[in-house]
């Protein structure tokens, strides 16, 4: 696919631009760096054509020194994988040194340079705006990123290069999506933190951000997988129920995009109320799930702690219990990558595919050993099982009776499928249906 690059410094509106190219399609925005979460991946569609839009612009820091080597970093970075770089100003401040610095690198690829000056909302602006020509670049475009007025121009001009033979635009999503949610303070950041290190916490403070989540991409024990994390970003609220419902918000998003999510809870405090609803929402959507009981060095532990604690925890959990709960202390490093090893392990058995073959071999066993009820005088008969071709595990039971198969012999099915087959931390969906 055809890729553009939006560099430029800090604070002139790249991530207003960005979001509002990704606007017609809402592609799931990649994050490609993993540590340095510099970059983000999404997809614009654009009179059908689409293309990869890169933004360079996560970068937040406070020294100047640092500034400057980023920016160039960032420049040539999209000159290397880019077809197109769209550079970014802000007519408000006019043509800072930082400008001029990025125009000098710029000027030295062949790869078109598109000249953005964005804040351009009225006529003083305009004027003001002629300015940018002093830098020399041919193609010039002046926007309100934040109003879109402008943006018809830029994309229509974007899209001209695109050519058939340059194919569709794609992101990389089939890689294992986790996101890790839970109530404030039971230590996601921590968590992530201690996954990537201390640098993640720049990105929390990049202004006016619209997204709710942030994806970062991981390669570990050789696998790679997408962290997903709502934990970066701060709004400002004023008062706490507001803080409260947007981490309400983005906990939803999180789950929406996550194929496993991953449920931290506070040892001491238990499963609230709320964590229980995210579980079941979590659930009902299909999505793997591994809860994580953490702070478990606050726990002071005898012969069978954490074996009644997992038992406790599982009753609330009903029904959908077979899920792995893990004891971790982020604190003390203590089972994090355990974690991990398993969120992975789940996103597997959510993929598991068991043939009809066997899944008739074994479940018509299971009826015969114990027969569904008989009502109103005729003998419910299941004759036949299939997986249905879903994303999450689902599958269709042929029987004579559909609408009397009820919810303990439902559950007895889904009991001997779990027994049978490795679905631990996969909600299963059975549908029964006449042949
Ligand atoms: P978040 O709001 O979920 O992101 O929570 P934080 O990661 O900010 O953690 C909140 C507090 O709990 C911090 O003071 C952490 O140091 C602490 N914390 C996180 N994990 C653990 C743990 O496993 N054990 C202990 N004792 N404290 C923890």
């Amino acid at each position: 696919g055809y890729t553009v690059a939006i560099v430029g410094r800090p604070n002139v509106g790249k991530s207003t631009l960005f979001n509002r190219l990704l606007e017609q399609r809402k592609a799931i925005v990649d994050d490609q760096s993993g540590v340095t979460r510099d970059r983000q991946y999404g997809i614009a569609d654009w009179n059908g054509k689409t293309f990869n839009v890169i933004d360079t612009g996560g970068f937040v820091s406070n020294s100047d020194d640092v500034f400057e080597r980023e920016i160039r970093k960032q420049a040539k970075v999209a000159m290397e994988e880019a077809n197109l770089i769209i550079f970014m100003c802000d007519v408000a401040t006019g043509i800072t040194d930082l400008d001029e610095d990025v125009a000098d690198v710029l000027r030295r690829t062949s790869k078109p340079v598109y000249l953005v000056v964005n804040k351009v909302d009225n006529s003083q602006r305009q004027l003001e705006a002629t300015e940018f020509y002093s830098l020399g670049f041919e193609n010039i475009f002046f926007l309100s990123s934040m109003s879109g007025s402008g943006t018809g121009e830029l994309l229509d001009a974007v899209v001209s290069h695109i050519t058939p033979e340059m194919g569709e635009a794609t992101l990389e999503t089939d890689i294992p999506k986790i996101a890790i949610i839970g109530q404030p303070n039971v230590g996601k950041s921590s968590l992530l933190n201690a996954l990537i290190g201390d640098e993640r916490n720049i990105v929390s403070d990049i202004a006016g951000t619209t997204r709710d989540t942030i994806h970062t991409h991981y390669n570990m024990f050789q696998k790679d997988f997408m962290l997903i994390d709502t934990a970066g970003i701060r709004r400002k609220a004023k008062v706490q129920e507001d803080l409260e419902f947007y981490s309400v918000i983005r906990a939803i998003k999180a789950v929406d995009e996550a194929d496993v999510v991953m449920l931290l809870l506070d040892a001491e405090k238990g499963i609230t109320a709320q964590d229980l609803s995210i579980y079941s929402l979590a659930a009902r959507k299909g999505k793997g799930v591994v809860v994580l009981v953490n702070k478990w060095d606050l726990i002071e532990k005898a012969t069978n702690t954490a074996r009644d604690y997992e038992k406790e925890l599982k009753n609330r959990l009903a029904p959908f219990s077979d899920v792995p709960i893990i004891f971790t202390s982020v604190t003390e490093k203590q089972r994090i990558f355990k974690a991990i090893e398993t969120a992975l392990e789940v996103y597997e058995n959510r993929l598991r595919r068991i043939p009809t073959s066997t899944l008739n071999d074994v479940m018509l066993k299971a009826i015969e050993a114990y027969h569904p009820p008989v009502v109103r005088g005729i003998p419910i008969r299941i004759k036949y099982v299939t997986q249905l071709p879903t994303h999450t595990p689902a599958f269709a039971f042929f029987c004579n009776l559909p609408d009397d198969v009820k919810t303990p012999y439902r559950n007895y099915l889904e009991n001997q499928l779990r027994s049978h087959f490795d679905f631990r931390g996969v909600p299963l969906k059975l549908f029964f249906r006449k042949k």
